[in-house]
């Protein structure tokens, strides 16, 4: 895969603050956009079709997967989420950078797919702390919570596969991070 703007994979637990840093990134970076995924979960309240994620049915999805639309999917507590494959290809080839913020399965398909797209993994500053902020959200039950503590736990271990982990301890300090690492790729 060559291209003219770099691709870059977010990817940190449920409750990390991923979507808080990521409003700061776009906010200070106009070069860069980040890619709408699809998805068979139920929007939250809040979320509109098209701007978060492209909400859908299994059938739906699944033809998406037939039609070899995804660059990559996912199977993630009990849903399923993938990247629409046309408009990242679009985008990079305009010389947009494109950021995809998906979860650890996604990303070893990407980083197969493409090895120099750039790879960074945002890290709470502890497991503690996740919790914490999970259960502060108040976006799902319980049971819910406690599945995506368990996938969290899995995800950390897997920090050591990115070229990059930022710990989220301060939101404007993770975004400044997170910026420099895409300025120094693209020089
Ligand atoms: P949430 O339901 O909290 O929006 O997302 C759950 C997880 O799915 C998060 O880790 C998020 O980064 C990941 N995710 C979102 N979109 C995609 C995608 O297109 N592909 C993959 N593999 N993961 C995704």
């Amino acid at each position: 895969m060559k291209n003219k703007g770099l691709l870059i994979v977010y990817t940190g637990a449920s409750g990390v603050g991923k979507g808080t840093i990521m409003k700061e990134l776009l906010r200070k970076n106009p070069n860069l956009r980040l890619s709408v995924s699809a998805t068979t979960r139920a929007p939250r309240e809040g979320e509109v079709d098209g701007r978060e994620y492209y909400f859908v049915t299994h059938e739906q999805f699944d033809k998406m997967i037939d039609e070899d639309g995804f660059l990559e999917h996912a199977e993630y507590v009990g849903n399923k989420y993938g990247t629409p494959k046309e408009a990242v290809f679009r985008m990079l080839d305009e010389g947009l950078d494109v950021i995809l913020e998906i979860e650890v399965k996604g990303f070893l398909q990407i980083k197969k797919a493409c090895p120099e797209c750039v790879t960074i993994f945002i890290a709470p500053p502890s497991f503690e702390e996740l919790q914490l902020r999970l259960r502060g959200r108040g976006t799902e039950d319980e049971e819910v919570i406690a599945e995506r503590l368990k996938t969290a736990e899995q995800e950390l271990q897997s920090k050591e596969l990115f070229d990059y982990v930022v710990i989220n301890d301060d939101v404007d300090r993770a975004a400044d991070e997170v910026l420099s690492i895409i300025a120094q790729n693209k020089a």
